[in-house]
């Protein structure tokens, strides 16, 4: 067990911080203020600030966020709303939950990511926004795709669920569009002790909005204007968080630095890893690397005790969920190929170079280019 790798190590994090973390999560028991105290408001006000602009509203986990974020920016029945099919399934389930169409667009090849193209190509007459994901802590083209949707009067959502202070051109992802969102799970860059999420706008108003429709459309304690939810996060949630987010920028960097060891070992071997695009400053959620036998370099690295993993296995147009809605005929060449090709290799901040090694070193024993 001692010599195992795990995909990430929370573990590792924890002791790195455990007595502010203790400190955190007891003053909020002594408090008895379990919901809507001060914590999440104060969260979500550092948080906003740390993005360096816009408005941040707090809630339970980012599939909620993305729900609000469109149900707010007014997406809603007969709306179309462009999404990648190479992402976790939350970015189409959202649309859904508002009663919109996902439509699915294919990503470059290179990068995995939506661009300007594979947009343009599932635009209609109905399509009323566009969600980029962030995936794996890489940037999608903003520049290109938000001046685009500037001009046909398209919303641009960000997923930036894998993407907490990525950059690109020099300003963090998750500030560019109408409305961004984030996802803090305990397995992402930054990461609650349970289920967490939220909504970034550019607008104070629709950021208000958002707010009353994550606490069930409240305006006093028992007068309610809008029909909301509860979607509120949850105040241990945010005392944790607002530890970690001290520590974001450190923990980015210390990504960067395992993810540049990874690429160098791999520059030599002739196996394709994650092209990052200009003017992006990455977070590597995840470092992906491929291969023609994933399914056997998998089995033969589980072996090893590394955990390695598949982001995402089957691309979400083709998941049964969706098999009632005639979106599986979609032709998405490089969803599909890299879908069969894509392996996630153990990248945490503490990671150290000797573990590094060893996964490269096992993964070149049994993967095929
Ligand atoms: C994790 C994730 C989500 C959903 O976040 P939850 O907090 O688990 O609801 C949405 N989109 C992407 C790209 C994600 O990685």
């Amino acid at each position: 067990m001692t010599n195992s790798i795990p995909l990430i190590d929370l573990k590792a994090q924890y002791e790195s911080i455990k007595p502010e973390i203790s400190d955190a999560i007891l003053r909020v028991i002594d408090s008895c203020a379990f919901i809507q105290g001060e914590e999440a408001k104060q969260f979500a006000d550092s948080f906003a600030c740390e993005l360096g602009s816009g408005h941040v509203v707090a809630c339970s986990n980012g599939t909620s966020a993305l729900s609000i974020a469109l149900e707010t920016l007014g997406v809603g029945a007969g709306d179309e709303v462009v999404v990648p099919s190479h992402t976790f399934i939350a970015t189409a389930e959202a649309v859904m939950h508002v009663n919109a169409k996902p439509v699915f667009a294919d990503v470059d090849r290179d990068t995995a990511l939506i661009g300007l193209n594979q947009i343009k190509a599932t635009i209609t007459e109905k399509t009323k926004a566009v969600v980029v994901v962030h995936l794996y802590g890489n940037v999608c083209e903003l520049k290109e795709i938000e001046a685009f949707c500037k001009e046909r009067g398209l919303l641009l959502i960000e997923d930036t669920a894998q993407a907490h202070f990525a950059k690109y051109d020099g300003r963090y992802a998750g500030t560019f569009g109408d409305a961004s969102t984030f996802s803090f799970y305990p397995g992402k860059n930054l990461g609650a002790y349970g289920d967490a999420g939220a909504i970034w706008f550019s607008s104070k108003a629709k950021a208000d909005l958002a707010a009353k429709l994550v606490d069930h459309g409240r305006k006093e304690k028992y007068s309610h204007d809008i029909v909301g939810y509860n979607h509120r996060m949850d105040e241990i949630q945010a005392a944790v968080l607002s530890v970690k987010l001290k520590y974001i920028h450190q923990w980015s960097e210390q990504r960067r630095i395992a993810a540049q060891k990874y690429n160098h070992l791999f520059s030599e071997t002739g196996f394709r890893t994650i092209k990052i695009n200009e003017s992006v400053e990455p977070v590597y959620h995840l470092f992906v690397v491929e291969c023609s036998n994933r399914d056997e370099v998998l089995a033969h690295l589980k072996s090893k005790s590394i955990g390695a993993a598949i982001h995402y296995p089957i691309p979400v147009h083709r998941q049964e969920a969706f098999a009632n809605y005639k979106m599986a005929q979609v032709q998405l060449p490089n969803t599909e190929e890299i879908c069969s090709r894509i392996l996630s290799l153990p990248l945490f901040p503490e990671i150290t170079d000797k573990q590094i090694r060893i996964v490269y070193d096992h993964f070149c024993e049994a993967a095929k280019l």
